[in-house]
């Protein structure tokens, strides 16, 4: 692996570790490129409480974004360093989060669906389920989301959880890819899914966009600096990959969200 975007921080509340941390280890494990990601900032402007503790809050963008800087700065001879947010697509909240973000200097987002709709009120998108209209919903709103042209990439496509038809999941899921491709937006087999077995990456998921031919990323998913050098969750997702004939990416042409 030489790049990797998917980098989270303490600011989440669920990562450990100091940001330099991520940036020695990654330095250490061959790593040219290390993009930050962490869950971004979301400000519900008109509900209540305004922020969630399943990421950072507004006031801690800052800080964030002068950390990663000076990390950037600092380590420029031996690593490229980018700083990036994971966020969902929220209708409501985008264009807030947008000027959030391009005030604070981000240069990329990545696309992690972790709820639908506006997030409040709605169930954890890994939580399975067997209503298709969740599958359905998830499925359109992230299209809507590739469409905005600002993502560089969609991490783990496959964590929504539908246990019901085979048939139906491969359908909206042969949508979803198409869609991706289309907006020229490619999926990442998310590292973090494999080392904690989770539900994902979804064979079922890859196979469809291995017949597709979508473009895949590896991610780290990383919450701890080890995890920016996690190589058997690496070989697990290339043998993946090799299997199903997916065709893997070194590294992400960064979209510029309008900085
Ligand atoms: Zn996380
Ligand atoms: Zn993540």
């Amino acid at each position: 692996m030489i790049a990797n975007y998917h980098t989270h921080t303490y600011r989440c509340g669920h990562a450990e570790g100091g940001d330099e941390e991520y940036v020695r280890q990654a330095v250490e494990s061959g790593l040219t490129i290390l993009g930050f990601s962490d869950h971004t900032p979301y400000d519900y402007f008109d509900a209540e409480p305004r922020s969630r503790p399943i990421r950072m809050k507004p006031e801690e963008l800052p800080d964030y974004a002068r950390s990663v800087h000076d990390l950037a700065e600092k380590y420029r001879d031996r690593i490229e360093i980018h700083l990036g947010v994971e966020a969902e697509y929220y209708p409501k909240y985008f264009p807030r989060l947008l000027e959030m973000l391009r005030e604070n200097g981000v240069e990329y987002m990545i696309l992690g669906q972790h709820f639908l709709g506006n997030e409040i009120g709605e169930p954890y998108s890994g939580r399975p389920t067997l209503d298709r209209k969740l599958l359905e919903r998830y499925v359109s709103q992230t299209i809507e989301a590739m469409e905005t042209g600002l993502f560089s990439c969609f991490a783990h496509p496959d964590l929504l959880r539908y246990i019901g038809s085979g048939k139906v999941y491969e359908q909206e899921m042969r949508r979803l890819c198409r869609a991706a491709l289309q907006a020229e937006v490619p999926l990442e087999i998310n590292l973090l899914g494999l080392r904690e077995g989770r539900h994902y990456p979804n064979e079922r998921f890859w196979r469809v966009a291995a017949e597709e031919g979508n473009p895949v990323i590896l991610g780290c998913d990383a919450h701890r600096p080890e995890h920016v050098a996690d190589v058997k969750s690496e070989e697990t997702a290339r043998a993946l990959a090799e299997r199903l004939g997916l065709s893997l990416l070194d590294t992400l042409p960064l979209r510029n969200i309008g900085v």
